[in-house]
């Protein structure tokens, strides 16, 4: 067992503190990755603060996390200590179920192992990515490309695989009109992605407040959903839009912006149902989707995608000590666009 400095959540509704918690020792299978860099995902707030269910606490959240394999077991043949890695939101899957051996360990019918929060193999609770030292399976180790600075990886593995699926899955590409809703963590890698894949990319965000940006991501247009005007202009025009806010919307008025046979994608995941009036997907014959992070040999496809394409989120690095106050700006939307903790202040 190795001891290691992290921050975990007392509560649902207490700030996170410093503590310490245990890692296994490095089984034969595993590497040792000392992290250096872990992004704050909206899904840690959701967790920490019981918006999916119940938790055990104190519960380290974290799964974007970037660092460089310090140890490994017997058995490993993929990584050598030095590698830089990367690992995401998931830490191992039964590997037995139609969906894992069809390859989509994402989809797991028996659940996969999540990298915080889910019952690990030993029967103990895992435990993210805010702390110093993580040990991984190494099946679910990503290789971080030597163009993409740790820092920048993060967020890759979690915000940039959740969009690069389900860009890849509908085919945007030249000739697709897409729309992004929510220009957050996800929402501003989905529009740097899609544009690299050659779509016509708009943002849908509530104010025209990071319009600049947006358009600097490589988004050609940008539009405020609190303007009504918004939904009749923009009626009937998209082949595909991703939904990437953490709250619920008003769902029909987004699928009316579907044209024929257009998909709306929803990756935000609000504690709350979201109600759809049927009648809005009969006219165009839209659908409403959903999709799950992404599987292992696609988040490596989507790290090489990035790397040849230089992309790379915009970051806001903090220290430990800030995560608090992190939240508190990710929940006003005030994040411009992924923060990241530097693992050397925990
Ligand atoms: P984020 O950085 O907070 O971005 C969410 C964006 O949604 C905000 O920046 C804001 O954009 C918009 N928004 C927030 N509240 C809103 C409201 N009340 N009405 C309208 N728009 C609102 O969050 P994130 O880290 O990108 O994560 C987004 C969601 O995806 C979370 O629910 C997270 O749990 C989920 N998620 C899902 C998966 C998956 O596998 N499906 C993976 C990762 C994350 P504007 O300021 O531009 O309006
Ligand atoms: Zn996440």
């Amino acid at each position: 067992m190795l001891t290691v400095p992290a921050y975990a959540a007392p509560s649902a509704t207490e700030p996170l503190v410093p503590t310490t918690i245990q890692r296994r020792d490095t089984g034969a299978n595993d590497v040792l990755i000392a992290i250096r860099y872990a992004g704050i995902c909206h899904s840690d707030i959701h967790l920490v603060r019981g918006d999916w269910g119940p938790v055990t606490y104190p519960q380290v959240v974290g799964h974007e996390i970037a660092g460089e394999v310090v140890e490994v077991g017997s058995n490993v043949t993929k990584f050598e200590v030095g590698d830089r890695v990367g690992v995401g939101c998931m830490v191992n899957s039964c590997r037995e179920c139609e969906n894992c051996l069809a390859g989509f360990e994402n989809y797991c019918l028996n659940g996969n192992t999540q990298t915080y929060g889910s019952v690990d193999r030993d029967g103990t609770i895992t435990q993210g990515g805010y702390s110093t030292h993580v040990v991984v399976n190494e099946d679910f180790v990503l290789r971080l490309p030597e163009e993409i600075p740790y820092e920048a990886a993060a967020p890759l593995l979690c915000a940039g695989i959740t969009t690069y699926s389900p860009l890849a899955h509908w085919n945007a590409g030249p000739g697709k009109k897409v729309a992004v809703v929510g220009l957050g963590g996800l929402g501003h890698l989905a529009v740097k992605l899609a544009a690299a894949m050659g779509a016509d990319v708009t943002v849908l965000s509530q104010t025209l407040s990071k319009k600049e940006d947006g358009l600097r991501f490589g988004a050609k247009d940008y539009y405020a959903t609190s303007d009504p005007a918004t939904f009749d202009q923009l009626a009937n025009r998209f082949d595909l839009i991703i939904n990437t806010v953490s709250a619920p919307l008003d769902l029909s008025k987004y699928l009316g912006l579907l044209r024929l046979d257009g998909t709306m994608v929803n990756v935000g995941a609000p504690a709350e149902p979201l109600p759809i009036t049927v009648f809005t997907l009969f006219g165009n014959r839209r659908s409403f989707a959903g999709s799950g992070i992404g599987s292992i040999a696609e988040t490596q496809e989507m790290l090489d995608f990035c790397a040849a394409h230089g992309i790379a989120p915009e970051i806001e690095l903090i220290s430990a000590d800030a995560i608090n106050d992190a939240y508190e700006r990710v929940l006003r939307s005030d994040v411009r666009y992924r923060f990241v903790i530097d693992a050397s202040t925990l």
